[in-house]
């Protein structure tokens, strides 16, 4: 249940509200908006307890929210939130560019596509460490060295670095070497694990599964905020779908569903979306076209040698092309008028 307060409304009658649901049994989670405050009941309370304020003073209205996401959904914070990653504001203005390999393979390769992707403008540097592989036959990544690798690329480059965590026994490292987590696409639903990343002082980028609703999505990112982290970044990364002339389906339609459903941040990853190098450039500039707040996009210096995803990681050039068709997304056309607002 929502309680939304008057513009009126003092400290202490929001401050009485806060208590009411306490003692109704469920959380009290308050969102201060430029104009009035929003109280949320979240949580299994007695309903009756809250729609009873309806009468309290200082109350507009009590109604009931509308999913079962709560926390994640714009009805409890209206207001867009923007997640700082070591001083970059992903959900802010712009559109924040995450680039690099798909696996960090050696000291070189990292050093060298951290430098060419930030001169190309990325603002994010990634790179799995550990790596979720199909086949236990497949390179796994190289761990710790990994991160350790990680860091020194973000001291030198200065880029905030985001990398995948697939177990809960390897959250206290990672935070210790990266500035923001992953859950990949396979872990979505990993239960466990999103509650121990609700835990963290770190902001999570939440990967969509391959066979998630957008619905399902938004409940695992609530588990996230339910536990305490909203610092949280949803990415669409392709679902599974009849096509198999590409990797998974990258569904734009869902980057402006969840932006419609949900305040917090979307990105999308067209590399995973796609599967295809040549495909990035044009799926970049749709993704940013339906309002995605950011791109993840691989990156690799020779992307025939690649341990991982060669056929969709872009070499530099091929990188610095990409960049420059976001740039540009409308190809030279004038327009008159400033383009649509995406809300
Ligand atoms: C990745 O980012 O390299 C990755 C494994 O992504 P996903 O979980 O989307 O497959
Ligand atoms: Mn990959």
């Amino acid at each position: 249940m929502i309680v939304n307060m008057s513009e009126r409304a003092t400290d202490q009658e929001i401050t009485h509200i806060i208590e009411r649901i306490r003692e109704a049994g469920y959380q009290p989670h308050v969102t201060r908006g430029v104009e009035r405050t929003i109280v949320a009941a979240v949580g299994n309370g007695r309903r009756h307890e809250i729609e009873a304020l309806q009468v309290a003073p200082g109350v507009e209205t009590v109604v009931p929210i509308a999913q079962p996401f709560k926390l994640v959904s714009r009805q409890v914070k209206p207001e867009r939130s923007v997640v700082n990653v070591g001083g970059v504001a992903i959900g802010g203005l712009g559109v924040v560019v995450i680039a690099g390999p798909c696996s960090v393979e050696s000291r070189e390769q990292l050093l060298s596509t951290a430098q060419a992707v930030k001169r190309a403008g990325a603002t994010m540097l990634r790179g799995g460490a550990y790596k979720p592989r199909t086949s236990p036959y497949d390179f796994q990544g190289l761990g710790i060295e990994a991160l350790k690798i990680l860091r020194e690329a973000r001291d030198e480059s200065g880029l905030p670095v985001v990398t995948e965590v697939m177990s809960t026994e390897d959250v206290d490292i990672i935070c210790e070497h990266a500035e923001m987590l992953q859950v990949g696409a396979r872990n979505m639903q990993n239960f466990a694990l999103l509650r121990r990343l609700a835990t963290i002082n770190k902001p999570v980028l939440l990967k969509r599964g391959p066979s998630a609703t957008v619905k399902e999505w938004l409940l695992a990112a609530e588990y996230l905020l339910a536990g305490g982290n909203n610092q949280v970044v949803l990415c669409e990364r392709g679902i599974k779908t009849f096509e198999t002339e590409m990797r998974n389906t990258l569904d734009l339609a869902a980057v402006a569903l969840a932006r419609d459903l949900s305040h917090l941040p979307v990105i999308a990853d067209p590399s995973h979306g796609t599967g295809k190098q040549s495909l990035i450039a044009a799926v970049s500039r749709a993704a940013v076209a339906v309002g995605a707040d950011g791109l993840m996009i691989e990156v690799h210096p020779c992307p025939e040698r690649a341990l991982s995803d060669g056929p969709q990681s872009l070499d530099f050039a091929g990188f610095e092309k990409v960049m420059r068709a976001i740039a540009s997304p409308l190809r030279g056309v004038a327009v008159s008028a400033a383009p649509a607002e995406v809300a």
